[in-house]
């Protein structure tokens, strides 16, 4: 690729100014505004690799999310789960799986959904009645990034998914309650949900790019 000019600051490569490529855009920048190393996890580099200013942020938050709530989201937390139209939620414990690929949930019985297969998360926040008609103040949706910001600071109280099985029509409707039980158990749910909620963020941010 013909590349004369960093493409940030506008510097023209020569003997002294040298060109170098961010590892996670590709694109070219001078040794200042590519100067940052950083883990890029997902692409299987291990070790810090040269990236641009622009990506370093990006790294630096997925980064920071593989160290602190990967952690959560494996441990996993108890919540009242409704499957559907079911009247009746069952306790279970929802965790991610090891290889980070599917949603486990385990009580009475077993289920498995696959990150894949999700079409729908919406993280419930406090003030929010589940089957009230959707109000936007207290209802987030991630896949239109509708003020997830602001969810961030509200505590989260349930998660709402839909999603599709293969050989079924329509997509499957699950919602996920903190449980009122013991205060610890609680407070675990609701950090469970909080790491949740950024997940899908970087999800649909990396699938934005
Ligand atoms: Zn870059
Ligand atoms: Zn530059």
């Amino acid at each position: 690729m013909m590349c004369p000019r960093c493409m940030q600051c506008d510097a023209k490569f020569d003997f002294i100014t040298r060109k170098h490529h961010c590892r996670r855009c590709g694109k070219c920048f001078c040794d200042r505004c590519c100067s940052q190393k950083v883990p890029l996890r997902r692409m299987c580099f291990v070790d810090p690799v040269r990236q641009c200013a622009e990506c370093a942020l990006v790294s630096h938050r997925e980064a920071e999310f593989y160290d602190k709530q990967l952690k959560v989201l494996l441990s996993g937390a108890t919540f009242l789960v409704t499957f559907g139209d079911s009247e009746k939620p069952e306790t279970m414990v929802c965790r991610l799986s090891n290889n980070q690929r599917c949603l486990i949930l385990d009580g009475d019985s077993h289920h498995e959904i696959e990150i894949a297969h999700v079409c729908t998360v919406q993280i419930l926040t406090e003030g929010f009645t589940p089957g009230v008609e959707k109000d936007i103040h207290t209802y987030t949706s991630l896949l239109g990034s509708l003020l997830a910001s602001e969810a961030g600071s509200t505590r989260a109280t349930g998660m709402f998914l839909q999603y599709t099985v293969p050989g079924a029509e329509a997509a499957t409707q699950l919602r996920l309650m903190a449980g009122e039980d013991a205060n610890g158990s609680k407070r675990q749910a609701a950090a469970w949900l909080a790491a949740m909620h950024k997940a899908t963020k970087l999800l649909y941010e990396s699938r934005d790019q």
